[in-house]
């Protein structure tokens, strides 16, 4: 089974395990910091299935941007929405045909600092018709930049990395040390990750620092 394609709330990593797989933990951690009418960001559309649970997550008052770099995947992610348009449960949806490097610069000015969720997928799109297109470290350091930028004080990052693919450790490793280095006083980071299993995807999180009700960060 392919990851994506796991249930929402499955307890299956893959490997018949009791915990939650790398894609519903982030859903939970983002569902726990998501409101209804929230402005939240998929940075990697893909096939949509983020967009999607986002979309659910903040209903017809919420907005919810995805970008990507394929315009097929942006068609995948609107085909899959269109199911919540005649429940009238849908979002304002902005499809961003955009390198995710520059989402700070292309969110209305109004949504920074406002945003509650920003989710990556990294990798390359499943059953895309050209898998040479992927996600590459630089840009994806920008663009996770980028997020906390964009972030609401408690706010969340969630990335998934893909250390099986060629490339993906590299990423995955670049992506752990940016975290790694991130100001405590700027945002917490999390791993949620299978130590026996080193091809296997995993989860980084982020949650921008709150601010206390003085209005100073908190800690
Ligand atoms: N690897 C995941 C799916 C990831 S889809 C899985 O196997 O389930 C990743 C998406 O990111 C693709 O649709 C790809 O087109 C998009 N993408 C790649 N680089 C990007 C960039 N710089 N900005 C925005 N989207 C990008």
């Amino acid at each position: 089974m392919h990851w994506l394609l796991l249930p929402i709330g499955s307890s299956d990593w893959g490997c018949g395990m009791g915990f939650l797989s790398v894609l519903s933990m982030a859903h939970k951690w983002i569902a726990e910091r998501t409101s209804t009418g929230d402005i939240v960001i998929d940075a990697t559309a893909g096939g949509g299935v983020d967009t999607y649970t986002l979309a659910e997550l903040v209903g017809p008052k919420g907005t919810v941007y995805a970008f990507d770099i394929q315009q097929e995947a942006l068609d995948r992610t609107a085909e899959r929405l269109s199911a919540l348009a005649g429940d009238n449960k849908l979002p304002a949806l902005k499809l961003v045909l955009e390198n995710h490097a520059r989402m700070a610069e292309e969110v209305d000015p109004s949504v920074i600092g406002q945003v509650s969720a920003v989710m990556f997928n990294l990798g390359y799109l499943p059953g895309s018709s050209d898998l040479t297109v992927i996600t590459e470290p630089a840009s994806t350091l920008a663009a996770l930049d980028s997020a906390i930028t964009v972030l609401r004080p408690g706010g969340i990052v969630t990335c998934v990395l893909y250390p099986g693919h060629p490339g993906g450790a590299e990423e995955a490793a670049a992506v752990e040390a940016w975290a790694a280095q991130l100001p405590q006083s700027l945002a917490q980071a999390v791993i949620y990750r299978q130590p026996q299993r080193h091809a296997a995807p995993y989860l980084i999180a982020l949650e921008k620092r709150p601010l206390s009700v003085n209005g100073y960060r908190a800690g």
